[in-house]
């Protein structure tokens, strides 16, 4: 083999390679992580993105055709291993900030996107943050629901007594539903950290499932640390570079679908073709 042919082999194969493990660790992730939506975004608050920002993507969002699911709904899809459509996606919020109310909800709304507001119960009606009025509004419209982002923002791994770490995990929980009369079934792990111990504890507590804070961090398909894609200012366009990309990879994969359903007809066509003739021969 020549030595330019085994250069472009190479390259094809590593790049199939890396697309397959793009596709597998970051694009499979489906749940998006957003922390704060302001009109004007300081350079210095790294988690906050434009609500100018926010609005374009979820317009592209719609423009790809993307059904966004609640999160819950989701999870459960991927815990009985049922088919997920390829464009459904989920949406959440972290930290309870009371932006999430004042710029992103409308946004949503117009939209009609399904969204997860992750609230951290001693958070509430701190200056800048959500009120609980603020919070039933939002579930009241039937496109946010409200899961557990502990009661001090602590870092889990960092508590070492299980009474601590019940208080943050399963106590959160039940504040929350006091205080909102709806069942709380999803939790985000404070900074993403989670380990086996605290993923059994959140199953303890009654949870459905829990979302980590990074897509390569975690298996995607783990319901109780799913894979979130973080979106940020400063990483807007990653956004749109990894929208770009899925829709490459879903191209690509529902190519491979119809090249195998058109194969399995005429397969099908043979066989009735042959069966017909020796059904004609008999009679
Ligand atoms: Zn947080």
């Amino acid at each position: 083999m020549g030595k330019w042919l085994k250069i472009i082999v190479g390259v094809i194969l590593g790049s199939a390679a890396l697309f397959f493990f793009a596709g597998w660790q970051c694009l499979e992730t489906r749940v998006l992580m957003y922390h704060s939506v302001k009109p004007h975004v300081n350079p210095k608050d790294k988690l906050a993105v434009s609500t100018r920002t926010f609005r374009q993507q979820m317009e592209l969002l719609d423009a790809y055709h993307y059904s966004v699911i609640p999160l819950e709904a989701l999870a459960m899809m991927l815990r009985d291993k049922r088919p997920i459509p390829p464009r459904a996606i989920a949406i959440t919020f972290d930290d309870a900030n009371e932006d999430t109310f004042l710029y992103a909800f409308p946004v949503l709304r117009a939209y009609d996107f399904a969204a997860t507001v992750f609230v951290v119960t001693e958070y509430v009606s701190r200056p800048y943050k959500l009120t609980w009025e603020e919070i039933r509004r939002m579930q009241k419209s039937g496109l946010v629901s409200v899961g557990s982002h502990g009661i001090t923002h602590s870092a889990l791994k960092g508590i070492k007594s299980g009474e601590g770490l019940k208080r943050e995990i399963a106590d959160s929980k039940v504040i929350l539903e006091k205080m909102l009369g709806t069942p709380v079934r999803l939790f985000s792990y404070p900074f993403g950290e989670y380990n086996a111990r605290l993923k059994n504890m959140v199953k303890d507590a009654g949870y459905s499932a829990a979302v980590a804070s990074r897509p390569w961090g975690s298996c995607v398909r783990d319901t109780y640390a799913l894979g979130r894609f973080g979106i940020f200012e400063g990483s807007r366009t990653a956004f749109e570079v990894w929208l770009t990309i899925r829709e490459l990879y879903i191209g690509v994969l529902e190519f491979f679908k119809t090249v195998k359903s058109r194969l399995k007809i005429n397969a099908c066509a043979r066989r009735a073709f042959y069966a017909g003739g020796f059904a004609f021969h008999v009679g």
